[in-house]
């Protein structure tokens, strides 16, 4: 069981990541820059007494998810874009995840089927629902569309300072029979595509998380090293090394962290078929009358 402290702090990170995730999506727009809306995002989570839980990021188009800009490349807004903007907060490790579609084209039932199975999915959330049914639920909804669930990317855990933990919640129907538990903090995350339903890994990471410790002799990683452990583990940007080492310091650097085993690199995910992406996001706390902490009354 939580403690009703605990329940607080994620219901608190929640109003905060809710509040910055709808003040952000405003600010995207044509013509706008990535890096300024993102920043100005992780200066409101600062701002209103949150810690950022990891990079604030957006993902246009066939990009389902986890494209961060650097100091040295940037993207502006297009009309016909769709946007996925995710962020989350944290307060004393307890993590809120949230995410939200921005059309600035005309991809009506595409931003509408991920936000349809994310409400059907919330709707059925209680204690003993399995996972195969949540997807089941998000799979339904999404292919009344007629577009596709992504099925290799799933919702999850939230733990104390932990991101992703188990149980992975999947946005199809595998049958998994495992039941959802009173107290399990979770996040729910449709996406839905006019592609293939599936994504794929990437090349040039900008977004990574400190797994393992290993020592190094590169003097770059060294130095970034001692600012990576400020992030408690959680997922962090390259262009927040950058602010502080610059450009080629970091870029050396975490290569050389990689190399060695000390890092996870989050590379951008395409869709497999080039299709257009829409997500939706919220946190949850599972119980008889479950908590949707990333909504505001
Ligand atoms: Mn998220
Ligand atoms: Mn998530």
């Amino acid at each position: 069981m939580l403690s009703q402290d605990v329940i607080k702090q994620h219901q608190a990170a929640g109003r905060i990541s809710q509040t910055c995730l709808l003040q952000g999506a405003k600010l995207i727009k044509a013509g706008a820059s990535m890096r300024d809306v993102l920043d100005a995002i992780e200066k409101n989570i600062q701002d209103m007494g949150g810690r950022i839980a990891f990079p604030a990021q957006i993902s246009l188009n066939n990009i389902a998810a986890h494209y961060c800009p650097t100091t040295t490349d940037d993207i502006q807004f297009k009309e016909g874009d769709i946007a996925k903007l995710d962020i989350g907060v944290h307060l004393d490790g307890r993590v809120a995840d949230n995410a939200i579609t921005v059309d600035l084209g005309s991809h009506d039932d595409l931003t509408k089927a991920s936000k349809e199975a994310l409400q059907a999915a919330l709707k059925i959330i209680r204690p003993g629902i399995t996972l195969g049914e949540i997807g089941k639920t998000i799979q339904e909804t999404i292919q009344s569309y007629n577009l596709q669930p992504i099925r290799n990317l799933s919702g999850h855990g939230l733990g104390h300072y932990q991101v992703h933990t188990p149980p992975a919640i999947p946005n199809v129907d595998t049958k998994d029979a495992t039941e959802l538990e009173e107290g399990q903090v979770i996040a729910i995350e449709p996406f839905a595509t006019d592609g293939k339903g599936a994504i794929f890994e990437s090349a040039n990471p900008t977004i990574y998380t400190h797994t393992h410790d290993r020592a190094t002799r590169n003097p770059y990683a060294r130095i970034l090293l001692k600012t990576i452990k400020s992030y408690h583990g959680l997922p962090f940007a390259a262009r927040w090394l950058e602010r502080i080492h610059g450009a080629g310091k970091t870029r050396i650097g975490l290569k050389e962290l990689h190399r060695i085993g000390a890092l996870q690199a989050h590379p951008p995910l395409p869709e497999q078929n080039d299709g257009l992406v829409s997500q939706h996001e919220h946190s949850v706390i599972v119980q008889d009358k479950p908590i949707i902490f990333t909504k505001l009354d």
